[in-house]
Order: C-alpha cells, then sequence, then structure tokens
C-alpha cells in the first residue's frame, strides 16, 4: 500500500485524501464489513487518481487476501481470493505452462481491482477486457449477503467494471489461457506519423496477439515506436535486477522529456527490430523500477486516458499535446465489454502523463477532455483525478442501470466527485 506522511495514496499521488479508518482483511471465510460508513475496497493503490481512495471514510485493504483456492489444469480454470496479484498468479503459472488471459501494463495489480475497472491490455483487439474472462466471483455486501455471480447475472455486470461500489469481491475464478513458453518474439517498428500508425495498426492487429505504440509527443510529426508480438518458444533471458527510486525527485519537464524522448528511440532503434523476449520486460518494463511515480515529486502526476471513435479525433488531441514522456496509443477491439461501466469500446485509447503544476495542467485536461467527449469518446476512471461530472455521465450511458447496484454502504472520493 503507497503511503506518504500516513495518508493512503494512489499511483498519481494526486489528489490527497485522509481515510478515518483502514481495515486489513486477512481471511475471506467469516468475513464481515466493519459498520463505519462509507466503505471502500484498496487493492495495490495502482489506480492514478481518486477511484481507489475514500476521503473522510473507511477502506477496506485487500492485499491480505492474498490465497489461491484451487486450479483446474483441463480447463484453466483458477479461483483465488481477491487481493490476490496478478503478478503472483503469472510467478505460480507460467511456468506451468499458462499466462493470464489479459495483463495490463503493470503486475503490481490485484485481481479485485483488475475486475473493478474491468482492465485492458495490448491484446484486446483479440482477447477483450479482463472481465471476459472471469466465470464466476463472490460479492460480500454490507447487508452480510454473499451473492455468487457470474456472466447473466445483472450484479455480475454491475461488479466487473463497477469501481468497487457494488460490495467487496472475496474471491474470483478465472479462466488462465495456455502457452508455449515464457517468451514473446516481439518487433519494434518506428512510425514518422500518424498515418502510419494507422496503417501498423490494421496490419498488426490481424496477425499479432499484442499491439501498442509509444509516441514522441514532441515531435511535431507525432512520430513513435509501435511494438507487436505473440507468446513464442526459445530461452529469453530473465530480466535484470529490479531498480528503484528511493525519494522524491521531480525531474519531469519538457527538457528531460525530450531527452527521454530521443534517448528512447534511439534505444528502440539500436536493440534492433526483431527480438526474442522474456515476458516479464515485455508485458511490464515499467515495472523495472520501483516507485517511478516520484520522479514526478510530492506534487505528483496525473494521467489522461480516453478512447476515441476516429482517427480525426485522435489528430485533434494530439494536434497540442502537453509534454508527456509516457504517451502510449492504441486500437480497441470491437468486442462488447461486459460491464455496465467498462471503459474498453471501439476506437482509439490515448494514455498521456503528466505532473501536476495546478491550474496549468487542469487546463490541459479540460482541454483534452472537450475533444474527446465531443467526438463521442470516454474517459477512464482508472486514471482519473479530475473529470467532470458531465464527462463521466457522457463516457458511460448505462450509469442510471449501473446505479441501482450500488452498494448503500460503500463510495469514493471519485464516486462522490463525479455524481453530487
Ligand atoms: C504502470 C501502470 C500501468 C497500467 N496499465 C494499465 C493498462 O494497460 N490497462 C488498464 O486497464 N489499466 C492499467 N493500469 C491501471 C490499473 O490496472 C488499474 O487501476 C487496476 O484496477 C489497479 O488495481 P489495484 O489492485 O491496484 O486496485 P486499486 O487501485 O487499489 O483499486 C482500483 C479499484 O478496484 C476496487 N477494488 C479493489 N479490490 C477490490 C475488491 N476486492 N472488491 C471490490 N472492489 C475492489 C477499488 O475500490 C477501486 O475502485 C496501470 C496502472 C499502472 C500504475
Amino acid at each position: 500500500m503507497f503511503k506518504y506522511g500516513g495518508v493512503s495514496e494512489s499511483w498519481g499521488r494526486y489528489p490527497h485524501a485522509r481515510h478515518a479508518r483502514e481495515v486489513p482483511l486477512a481471511w475471506r471465510v467469516g468475513l464481515a464489513l466493519p459498520a463505519t460508513r462509507p466503505l471502500l475496497a484498496y487493492g495495490q493503490g495502482r489506480s492514478y487518481g481518486d477511484s481507489c481512495l475514500n476521503d473522510g471514510g473507511t477502506l477496506l485493504r485487500t492485499s491480505g487476501l492474498d490465497r489461491l483456492i484451487s486450479f483446474d489444469p483441463e480447463s484453466g480454470a483458477l479461483r483465488c481470493e481477491s487481493g490476490v496479484t496478478l503478478g503472483e498468479i503469472l510467478r505460480l503459472m507460467v511456468p506451468r505452462g499458462f499466462f493470464l488471459p489479459v495483463v495490463p501494463g503493470t503486475k503490481h495489480v490485484s485481481v479485485g481491482g483488475a475486475i473493478a475497472n474491468d482492465i485492458h491490455g495490448k491484446n484486446h483487439h483479440r482477447a477483450g477486457s479482463f472481465g471476459d474472462h472471469v466465470r464466476r466471483l463472490e460479492l460480500l455486501r454490507s447487508d452480510g449477503q454473499r451473492l455468487e455471480l457470474g456472466p447473466g447475472d445483472v450484479l455480475f455486470e454491475a461488479t466487473v467494471g463497477g469501481l468497487g461500489l457494488t460490495g467487496l469481491i472475496t474471491w474470483a475464478e478465472i479462466k488462465l489461457r495456455r502457452i508455449p513458453i515464457a517468451a514473446v518474439r516481439s518487433e519494434a517498428i518506428p512510425f514518422a506519423n500518424l498515418e502510419e500508425f494507422l496503417r501498423l495498426s490494421e496490419e498488426s492487429d490481424a496477425e499479432f496477439e499484442y499491439t501498442v505504440a509509444w509516441v514522441d509527443v514532441l515531435s511535431r510529426s507525432q512520430r513513435g515506436i509501435f511494438f507487436r508480438g505473440d507468446h513464442a518458444e526459445g530461452s529469453p533471458r530473465a530480466p535484470r535486477a529490479k531498480a528503484d527510486i528511493p525519494i522524491d525527485v521531480p525531474l519531469v519537464n519538457t527538457a528531460t522529456v525530450r531527452l527521454f524522448n530521443t534517448a528512447y528511440r534511439a534505444a528502440q532503434r539500436l536493440s534492433g527490430r526483431m527480438r526474442l523476449q522474456h515476458w516479464d520486460p515485455f508485458f511490464f518494463p515499467l515495472d523495472s523500477i520501483g516507485h517511478w511515480n516520484r520522479l514526478y515529486g510530492r506534487r505528483g502526476f496525473l494521467q489522461f486516458q480516453c478512447v476515441v471513435p476516429t482517427p480525426d479525433a485522435l489528430r485533434e488531441l494530439l494536434r497540442e499535446p502537453p509534454s508527456s514522456p509516457l504517451t502510449v496509443l492504441k486500437r480497441f477491439g470491437r468486442a462488447r465489454s461486459p460491464g455496465m461501466l467498462s471503459f474498453p469500446r471501439p476506437g482509439f485509447t490515448l494514455t498521456l502523463d503528466l505532473p501536476n503544476r495546478g491550474e496549468e495542467t487542469f487546463a490541459q485536461f479540460a482541454r483534452l477532455e472537450r475533444i474527446a467527449i465531443e467526438a463521442g469518446g470516454a474517459l477512464y476512471p482508472a486514471k482519473d483525478a479530475r473529470m467532470s461530472k458531465e464527462a463521466f455521465e457522457r463516457s458511460y450511458p448505462r450509469l442510471r442501470e449501473f446505479a441501482r447496484n450500488v452498494d448503500p454502504a460503500f463510495s469514493s472520493s471519485f464516486w462522490r466527485r463525479v455524481t453530487q
């Protein structure tokens, strides 16, 4: 759990919240929810803004709910408690020839958090979102009911992508997939502009399981690197030992972003177009630096992630982009997402990281939000610290239906901000 001066944090370290209580949960059997209100589950705090915070309320810390319950190697069905992390599942299952069907950009995410944000990965165009692979889950409601739910149940549809507001997920069953061996054959292809990115997306999504692009937003032409890969046979080198940022060092500014972008592009070119990689650095390159969020200093940073339906809206978003070192582009597939508030939908998803410079940063976000929403797009709550009530309502047309399923004892800083 991330704490700073006794205050629990999200990954972006903005906004700050003071929780009245933090209750560590340790064992799913006989678990009773505390009587204090409002309640909110907290997994690994890898959401960027305030969807995992509950200012003034009670946090239910799930990291102690960390047991695997059963595994069926025939079907690949793994049942585990909700605080188990995706990294732990991969550590145990990859040597047995299984992989998670969907992984985000970090493995330090709990199963409960992955369901509550219905997370997506580099293979959305093939595999859909995390919720598509959840077969069953148990939901503990504040009235003491334990409900076993699965696809087809209304409360399941509300809980997948439900931002932790429908109750506490105690365990879940996920269907893992078989993989040949712990390697990924990947390609890094430089592109000169957005048109080339669109062409590469089109051709690569048809052939490769994993596709994503990094964009050098400071280059006028929007050049970047397109990554594509597949699980493969081979003996890749194990990842190097992890480095750590031990203290706050506010290093991210336009000059360092320019430097980083040039160095990153050169490094990708030097390491060659084709390579056989270990799965860990391919899926989770940022995990090799512990606490990299400290590079944004004590004021923290904000991430903006939206999805827009057309390349024109994408062009508009990138017309005057703020200087973000981690700018990621991906085309989502056409699959219908399983949750009432799931974020993924057909179109292009753009992610930008910005140091928190107060009003200046908020104004940049407001401009990006307006473009995305007017184009018929949506913003992602898992990454958000400032979207407006209107943007939330326009992003999620099933919001009213969802609200009927919220547990009255559960709430979050995010939920209060966008509904009150
Ligand atoms: C470096 C990095 C890369 C990322 N890349 C991606 C990406 O590629 N795709 C993507 O979709 N996301 C991505 N994310 C976001 C991350 O996957 C999500 O925010 C995820 O939900 C975090 O899980 P967590 O365990 O940290 O949950 P938290 O952030 O602690 O909580 C997230 C939500 O889950 C709820 N929750 C947690 N546990 C339970 C439970 N047991 N029962 C009910 N509700 C619960 C919380 O109440 C909260 O609403 C990334 C984050 C980082 C830091």
